[in-house]
């Protein structure tokens, strides 16, 4: 990778940068553009120092990433987790914008991230963490040049915190600072639940476009946090069977279908997040879930769990990426030879970005709809893109991946080209 700095070499990255050659080979995209549209265009690593409970200060890494901002204000969610490196911040954020894209969105692409394990920390901790952060962040954020969001491991509390640091710096409330937020500070009606509804939306238009019968279809979901477990209970609200979900422990397994919201009560009746302890269903591990016989397997956790070492194994007819990455370069063209039929991750899992585009208009606009708009809005915008992306894959012979890819880019080199090369 000739064009790659070190800096920003990982798997992850690799992964993204070789999608998006390969889209940029079959879209005969300007070469100059090319160039430019690899790399981000900006990228900030900070140190946060925070004074830890037990009176010591301790030192942690923060990323934060934008890779394009052409099209408006970019936008991209913050990670706490303790793999959470710039080159896997600069993946995700070039991600970003190829789904804003895609989804009609006026945003650009950008995303964040501390090195840490949020569950080792008090919430004291995590709270100083989250302030000293976004205040480090301070100069790249707003509401107009870049808005943050939730993601693997943070929340609205934690956005929360963020809104209220931007806050406290420029004098004055700035709910549009960042989405995913809690109601009573500019927060948005079905938010939290709005990666998964979206899953389930393409999902469902899937499975009507393959002629697969509700009735008889089941689904496993992989990682049970803010998307898997929104998508496995709203799958099972449409009536489907939901027969294995699972957290980073394992999972859960009834053929017979898993009662959800009796999963959800259990699972955080002790605060503790334990699937095991709901005893709800057989214990699996994750490299069963992903193994299962289904119609539909949704992957909802980290990226890269569908390799070329257990591609080969999968066996739904559907895979609905919730998660960023899930699936490697050679997993892709396994599953792809095998006939599934993948919705890729910038369409799948566009329903949280779509509805926090609907969280900071409402901010905007100091005006807020009820739940019943944003969950139509959201409908109709995911299922077009989802048409839109089927047809163009059809027409053109490539994959959902390759059809996604390449009309998210095309916008975003549409405006590059307006608006020439600066200076
Ligand atoms: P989360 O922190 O709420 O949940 C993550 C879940 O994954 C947890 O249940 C955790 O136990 C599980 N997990 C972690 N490591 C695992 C492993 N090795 N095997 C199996 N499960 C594991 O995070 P989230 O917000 O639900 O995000 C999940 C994925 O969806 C990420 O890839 C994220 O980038 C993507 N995503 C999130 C949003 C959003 O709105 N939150 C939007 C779009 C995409």
């Amino acid at each position: 990778m000739r064009e790659t700095v070190n800096e920003l070499d990982n798997p992850t990255f690799r992964l993204a940068v070789a999608q998006f050659d390969q889209a940029a080979e079959r879209m005969n995209l300007d070469p100059n553009l090319r160039e430019r549209l690899k790399m981000p265009e900006r990228s900030l690593i900070v140190s946060i120092p925070i004074r830890m409970d037990d009176g010591t200060v301790k030192l942690f890494t923060g990323y934060r990433v934008q890779h394009d901002s052409s099209r408006g204000p970019s936008k991209g969610g913050i990670r706490y987790h303790p793999d959470v490196n710039l080159g896997e911040v600069a993946a995700l954020a070039m991600w970003m914008t190829w789904k804003c894209a895609l989804a009609g969105l006026p945003y650009g692409g950008a995303k964040g991230g501390v090195r840490v394990a949020p569950d080792q920390l008090s919430r004291g901790e995590l709270q100083r963490l989250t302030r000293r952060y976004a205040a480090e962040i301070f100069p790249m954020i707003g509401p107009d040049k870049d808005v943050p969001a939730p993601d693997v491991g943070t929340d609205a509390q934690v956005m929360a915190w963020i809104m209220d640091t931007y806050s406290q710096q420029v004098g004055f409330a700035v709910p549009g600072v960042v989405t995913g937020k809690p109601l009573s500070i500019g927060g948005s009606l079905g938010r939290e639940e709005a990666t998964g509804r979206g899953v389930v939306n393409v999902t469902l238009e899937a499975m009507r476009h393959l002629g697969v019968d509700l009735q008889k279809a089941t689904v496993a979901v992989q990682g049970f946090g803010n998307v898997g477990s929104n998508t496995a209970r709203i799958m099972q609200e449409a009536g489907v069977r939901v027969i294995a979900v699972s957290d980073k422990s394992g999972g859960l397994y009834n053929p017979r279908g898993l009662d959800i919201p009796e999963v959800l009560a259990r699972y955080r009746v002790d605060g503790r997040h334990s699937l095991r302890d709901t005893k709800l269903g057989d214990w699996i591990t994750n490299e069963e879930l992903l193994e299962l016989e289904c119609t539909v397997l949704v992957p909802a956790a980290l990226s890269e769990q569908i390799t070329h070492k257990n591609a080969d194994k999968v066996k739904c007819r559907i895979l609905a990426e919730g998660a960023n990455g899930p699936t490697t370069l050679e997993a892709d063209q396994i599953l792809t030879d095998k006939g599934i039929f993948i919705i890729p991750d910038i369409l799948a899992n566009s329903g949280g970005v779509i509805v926090s585009y609907f969280e900071w208009v409402q901010d905007a606009q100091r005006f807020f709809w009820k739940a019943k708009d944003i969950q139509d809005r959201l409908h109709e915008i995911i299922t077009t893109a989802f048409h839109r992306t089927l047809q163009f894959s059809m027409a053109k012979r490539v994959t959902m991946r390759m059809a996604a890819l390449m009309n998210g880019i095309d916008k975003v080199a549409q405006a590059h080209l307006a608006r020439g090369l600066y200076p």
